[in-house]
Order: C-alpha cells, then sequence, then structure tokens
C-alpha cells in the first residue's frame, strides 16, 4: 500500500514516490506530478538546472559533450 501525502501546492493526496522534491517560490516544496508540469514557471528543480539560463559555462570549447 501506498504511502500518500498531501502535494504542497494543490493538497492532492498522492503517493510519496510521485512527489518531487522542488523549490517552489523561494521554499522546499513537494509537489505532485500534475503539479510539475501545471506549475513550470514557479517552480525550480534544484538538481536540474535550466538549460536556458546559460548557468553552466563549459570551460572547453567543446559544443558536443
Ligand atoms: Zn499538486
Amino acid at each position: 500500500m501506498a504511502v500518500l501525502e498531501p502535494c504542497d501546492n494543490c493538497g492532492r493526496q498522492t503517493a510519496i514516490y510521485r512527489l518531487a522534491a522542488v523549490i517552489l517560490d523561494g521554499g522546499m516544496a513537494r509537489v505532485c506530478p500534475l503539479c510539475a508540469s501545471s506549475e513550470k514557471g514557479r517552480i525550480e528543480v534544484p538538481f536540474a538546472p535550466r538549460s536556458d539560463q546559460g548557468a553552466i559555462q563549459p570551460s572547453t570549447s567543446r559544443d558536443v559533450w
């Protein structure tokens, strides 16, 4: 039997293994898959740096890793 926890964004009871730990409005939150996809603009995923900010600058000149 799955352990259910409420989504920190919508409160939906969600199996704990389906919740994603993210940074929401500057604080840690666990959100369900629905919020993870619908609230992308507010959510920062700490372990998946956004590629559109150019935060990671390759130290080499290679374009393809
Ligand atoms: Zn949710």
